[in-house]
């Protein structure tokens, strides 16, 4: 036994989701709407139909074709892949050269910066802060855009990756401000993650083709209901797609998962009509958490939400997750926050009365 793992594997541990029995899934970021009979009924049937001893389309093209319309791009911008994870992955990997810099924000979605550890690239880290959103008087993790191009310059930083809206602070910079940032970095690869673009409006996708180093990536995991099939989308010039295509192993999204996107893609009334409900529980339980936040001390603050989830500082965030976890309520915990993913009325009624009764939140008293 004398083989040694090399060291940057050594100190991996597989990803574990939370483990048990949650009657009540608030974790993920997932739709809480799961397709209907209709829709599993044809996409079984596109299943059924497929060439199974072939190897799929290695570009996608039908299901590319598919989403385009559904976008109102042209299907050669578009690339797919094996979640948009499998995409962040390459992108990290094929386009910094050895030694170069991947630079994130910090709070951001985590897959951006393990990518590049794993891959030996330096990351440099944006410092955002929660400050009261003019707005709505609740916090907002916003960032000067001239500060962020300063300060990717100065790292000499080749990938920029953003989430916007962002996972996990659900804040959401302007279309403005994004473009400014890839105006301002010609020389950096500016990749912005849209997993939750449907819940706001600020999408750089009109931009792409003015923009050679702008990238933009979507999920069906979140707004869809489709996490099951791990499927994602890069959208960018065709410069910048083409070498995505040469860098991807060659039968990525395999042939089910295909035909699903197909169907899915073909109702867009549906999708439309998923987003609403979505948007409208994440509306609610947004308003209702910050109405928390006012009548306990425990909450330290309730973020202004563009996302279908709530991020909430505590006092004690832990505490309150073992509470939720032993009300079976699955939620995510970072440090001293929590990320709340909106649910159905009746699980969003399970979270709100849990979090009344573990912040000792009472009507007319605490703060305001
Ligand atoms: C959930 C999420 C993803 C992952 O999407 P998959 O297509 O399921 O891999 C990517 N980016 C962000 C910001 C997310 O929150």
């Amino acid at each position: 036994m004398a083989y040694q793992l090399p060291e940057k594997l050594k100190q991996l541990t597989p990803y574990e989701p939370m483990q048990g029995e949650y009657p009540i899934r608030l974790d993920a970021n997932e739709s809480f709407l799961s397709p209907p009979d209709w829709l599993r009924e044809e996409i079984g049937r596109a299943v059924a139909a497929l060439d199974f001893h072939r190897y799929p389309d290695p570009y996608c093209t039908s299901l590319c074709e598919a989403y385009g319309r559904f976008l109102g791009v042209a299907p050669d911008r578009i690339a797919a892949g094996n979640g948009s994870d499998e995409l962040i992955g390459l992108i990290v990997n094929f386009f910094l050269n050895h030694g170069e810099a991947l630079a994130v924000t910090k709070p951001e979605f985590s897959m951006y910066a393990f990518y590049a550890q794993t891959g030996g690239f330096p990351v440099v880290v944006f410092e955002k802060k929660a400050e009261a959103s003019a707005e709505s008087g609740l916090r907002d993790f916003l960032f000067d855009p001239k500060a962020l191009i300063s300060f990717v310059k100065r790292e000499k930083a080749r990938v920029l990756f953003l989430s916007n809206p962002c996972n996990p602070t659900s804040a959401a910079v302007s279309r403005k401000d994004i473009l400014t940032v890839a105006k301002g970095l010609e020389d950096c690869l500016v990749v912005v993650d849209e997993a939750y673009m449907d819940f706001w409006e600020g999408s750089v996708l009109g931009d792409i083709d003015s923009h050679d180093n702008l990238l933009v990536l979507k999920t069906c995991s979140k707004a869809y209901g489709m996490a099951a099939i791990r499927l994602g989308f890069a959208i960018g010039n065709p410069v910048l797609i083409n070498a995505l295509k040469a860098a991807k192993s060659p039968y990525n999204v395999n042939a089910m998962t295909q035909a699903a996107g197909c169907v899915l893609f073909s109702h867009e009334a549906y999708l439309r009509d998923c987003i609403a409900r979505i948007k409208d529980s994440r509306d609610r339980l947004g308003k209702a958490l910050a109405a928390l936040a006012r009548r306990t001390e425990e909450i330290v603050y309730a973020c202004d939400t563009h996302a279908n989830f709530v991020f909430l500082e505590l006092l004690d965030a832990a505490k309150v997750f073992e509470g939720l976890c032993k009300k079976g309520i699955a939620v995510r915990l970072m440090g001293n926050r929590l990320r709340l993913t909106a649910g159905s009325e009746e699980e969003n009624a399970a979270l709100l009365a849990a979090l009344e009764e573990l912040t000792s939140a009472r009507l007319g008293t605490g703060r305001g």
